[in-house]
């Protein structure tokens, strides 16, 4: 049946029109006729029929909202001259459709190809994907009494431009912080304690912020004493090295902490001025020297098209960190995310893709081993996760493919239930003194949540 949509009515397609057109995105109205399609850019037409094999490739469920993506990525791909690294793909993980065809029955190869023939994703970003679904072998599937336990701690130092997590300076916050340690690690206990009766086994733990070591070292000890012993990846986030010192480092080695993610974003002095990251390029050395000398997996955090950084700028950054040799490094492209102080910022860094490009060729030993995109990312890049063999972060891994539940304790944290052929969440309250007033009801809630799920599962 013939239909006709104004693309400005449909979020998805808006999204694939934004890739080219940023907020301004003009008239564009799309006709689907099974599969036929002819898409209207300012009233210029572009018709296109797909057949087989792009027909075949895609499931049934999918076919007519993938299909309509594709025609209008083909129809702005010929209006503006320009592509996208990541083709027709938006508000879907790449590596969930690699699986999707590998489910199918495709070889890695034939998935990496379809990727580009269907999905119109760049070779070099198909072939990413390939090693990243390489390095997920063995990380990635467990048995379904598994879960990983996630912390958060909304506090950090002060605020970095591009922040949009749930995260406030804690000088301002002090008296707020202790009664909030108080609150948390009663949820913490409670909620393994839960995992305990119900026979739940605990994969990984992530304590993550918000920058978890701005607490201080008598706080962030009770945080991770609520967590108690576990013999599993225990990541803590000591994002900002101004948070680290001696005592939180054996504090976190006491507590049994396997990895760490010291960040630097920029070994750039200026540009840490810029994203009002108030430590010195010196700061981020001593840290990771902390953190090395007890023996952490250590991640650091490099962001590409950070305010006037150019080309040059980043490749320095990036050399003077694979210097160190950490065991991960994750290189993000800038979101401007709403509830960050730059998300109205116009300017682009058209050095952006330059970065990423410099990071895939130059990465050396370094494994691609997950890979993430956010919306209003700087050229529609991505986030990838390096690593050292064998040292993959399986929460990282698991949490990002959504194969492993999530039992997650504190304010703002989202809990996810997978399971029964679905996805359920509950996400804590994320204003922090709300999280503190409805405390008792909230985490009452939560372990309901869980036990009605674990319910339906077990009939
Ligand atoms: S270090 Fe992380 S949590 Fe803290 S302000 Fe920056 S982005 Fe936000």
């Amino acid at each position: 049946m013939r239909e006709t949509l104004d693309i400005r009515s449909d979020t998805e397609l808006l999204d694939v029109a934004r890739l080219f057109y940023g907020d301004e995105v003009p008239m564009i109205d799309l006709t689907q006729d099974g599969s036929k399609f002819t898409v209207s850019i300012l009233g210029k037409d572009f018709a296109y029929v797909y057949d087989d094999p792009i027909y075949d490739a895609i499931p049934d469920a999918h076919k007519d909202g993938r299909l309509s993506k594709i025609a209008l990525y083909d129809a702005l791909k010929a209006c503006t001259g320009r592509e996208m690294p990541w083709g027709a793909l938006t508000g879907v993980r790449p590596s969930k459709l690699f699986y999707e065809n590998l489910r199918a029955g495709k070889t890695d190869t034939e998935a990496a190809e379809v990727m580009q023939s269907v999905y119109r994703v760049k070779q070099d970003r198909a072939l990413v994907l390939r090693r990243i679904v390489y390095s997920q072998r063995g990380k990635i599937d467990f048995p379904c009494d598994n879960i990983n336990l996630y912390v958060h701690i909304p506090y950090c130092t002060t605020r970095c431009t591009y922040c949009s997590f749930v995260s406030v300076p804690i000088e301002k916050y002090r008296s707020q912080s202790t009664e909030y340690v108080a609150l948390l690690s009663e949820e913490i206990k409670r909620s393994v304690e839960f995992l305990e009766q119900r026979g739940k086994n605990i994969l990984s733990v992530y304590v993550g912020g918000g920058t978890p070591t701005s607490l201080s070292a008598k706080e962030l000890d009770t945080v991770l004493s609520a967590i108690g012993n576990v013999s599993v990846e225990y990541t803590v986030e000591a994002g900002r090295p101004d948070t680290i010192d001696d005592e939180k480092a054996d504090i976190l080695k006491a507590h049994g902490v396997t990895r760490v993610c010291v960040n630097p974003q920029t070994l750039c002095k200026t540009t840490l001025e810029k994203i009002g990251r108030r430590h010195s390029v010196e700061d981020f050395y001593t840290a990771y020297e902390i953190m090395r000398r007890r023996g952490f997996d250590i991640n650091c955090d490099l962001i590409a098209g950070l305010a006037d950084e150019t080309a040059e700028d980043f490749a320095a950054s990036f050399e003077g960190i694979k210097a160190l040799a950490p065991q991960n490094i994750t290189v993000h492209s800038l979101s401007k995310k709403n509830g960050s102080a730059i998300r109205f910022d116009p300017s682009v860094n058209r050095a952006t893709e330059e970065m990423i490009e410099y990071a895939l060729n130059n990465i050396g030993e370094y494994r691609p081993y997950y890979l993430y995109r956010q919306k209003r990312q700087a050229g529609n890049l991505e986030n990838i996760g390096f690593s050292v063999k064998g040292k993959e972060c399986v929460n990282n891994i698991t949490t990002m493919e959504e194969t492993v539940g999530v039992m997650a304790c504190g304010a703002g944290a989202i809990s996810k239930f997978i399971g029964n052929g679905n996805i359920a969440r509950y996400a804590n309250l994320r204003d922090v003194p709300l999280y503190l007033n409805k405390f008792g009801e909230r985490v009452t809630a939560k372990l309901d949540f869980f036990d009605e799920q674990y319910d339906i599962e077990n009939k």
